[in-house]
């Protein structure tokens, strides 16, 4: 019996994307050949690469204005680096909300001069802050939209004239937003995407090429750009199984449809932490992110009950992370609102039985 996959990424993805991909493992839409033993050059892959390409463009509604979507390797992580050696000349500014900005702050200080605009580290992530003053003469402001080990999520974007970047690994096309307000966007595939391996940049052409230093071909999104995200060879089953996800959303109905279903998901398992007594959400009610919910039990001492009764029940990775403690439930795109109605009935049956 399939599981019902809580787990923080990697994480659950659509059965169909799962069957289609193992098959082109065996033989790639009948050309006798395995997906991952044909070369990248071949027409093939090329036309998985630029369908990738198309479709995250397509999805987020950037297209024909002067993005360029890029399937990179090195993880989010590397792109905690590539955006400051790409856009960081003098002095960048930085929202902490969480271990992935701290350490984006921590990459871009190698190159320059970050100033953190402002921090929810006094009370260990769990809020979003807001009302910050954002100074005017920074290269690019940083954000993390959906704080992935807290279970915050940004619910309303800074206005600003400074050019905005986000690490959107954990909620990207999981709801609609202007995402040309943001001049580069980037995730790693393994939440909402695909397997690990791959990381979607999506980045705004105009706002490259404007720092002094030399910058390392690999590191460098021009040259990625220049060669069509074929500068090296890919990591050919993570685009091809990244494009399927895609493919698979958009004959769903796009963003905006799987943001509705997401938006229920989060519903039941926010009601049922809020009305049953037995657990307590971590972060703060406003800033709950609908991806990651966060929680902790009231009573230390139901804790063996409750992991073996959710274990019973098929439930994975419902541990939360080190830094939270309790439990963390990740609801990423290709988990069903049966799965949450699971989890949900566990967390009634245990009140029911303390
Ligand atoms: N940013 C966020 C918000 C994440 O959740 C993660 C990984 N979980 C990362 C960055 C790091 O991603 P990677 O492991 O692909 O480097």
């Amino acid at each position: 019996m399939k599981k019902h996959n809580f787990s923080a990424g990697p994480c659950i993805l659509p059965k169909e994307v799962m069957k289609r991909a193992s098959e082109a493992v065996l033989d790639f839409d009948g050309l006798g050949l395995s997906l991952i033993e044909i070369s990248h050059r071949s027409k093939e892959f090329v036309a998985v690469m630029e369908e990738a390409r198309a479709l995250s463009l397509e999805l987020l509604g950037l297209e024909d204005q002067g993005y360029q979507a890029l399937f990179l390797q090195g993880g989010a992580s590397l792109e905690f680096l590539m955006v400051a050696y790409n856009l960081l000349d003098k002095r960048a500014g930085y929202v902490n909300t969480g271990t992935w900005s701290s350490k984006a702050i921590k990459e871009a200080k190698l190159l320059g001069e970050v100033v953190e605009v402002a921090s929810s580290k006094d009370k260990n992530f769990n809020y979003i802050p807001k009302g910050y003053g954002i100074p005017e003469n920074l290269d690019y402001l940083h954000l993390t939209s959906n704080n992935t080990i807290f279970g915050t999520q940004i619910k309303e974007f800074p206005t600003t004239s400074v050019p905005l970047v986000c690490d959107m690994s954990s909620d990207i096309f999981s709801r609609q937003l202007d995402f040309s307000k943001f001049d580069l966007i980037y995730a790693g595939a393994q939440k909402n995407m695909g397997p690990a391996g791959t990381t979607l940049v999506v980045v705004k052409e105009d706002i490259l090429g404007k720092v002094s230093r030399t910058i390392p071909s690999m590191l460098d999104y021009k040259v990625h750009i220049s060669k069509d995200s074929m500068f090296n060879t890919p990591s050919v089953f993570a685009v091809y199984t990244s494009m399927l996800t895609l493919r698979w959303l958009k004959d769903l109905g796009g963003i905006s449809a799987i943001e509705e279903i997401n938006e229920k998901k989060a519903k039941l398992l926010y009601s049922e932490i809020d009305l049953n007594p037995l657990f307590n959400g971590f972060a703060k009610a406003e800033d709950r992110s609908n991806m990651n919910a966060t929680f902790t039990l009231a009573e230390e001492g139901l804790k063996e009950t409750f992991d073996s009764m959710w274990r019973e029940a098929g439930i994975n990775g419902l541990n939360g992370h080190r830094s939270v403690g309790g439990y963390r439930a990740s609801m990423y795109n290709a988990l069903s609102l049966e799965s949450v109605g699971v989890l949900v009935d566990v967390m009634s049956e245990l009140e029911r039985k303390a």
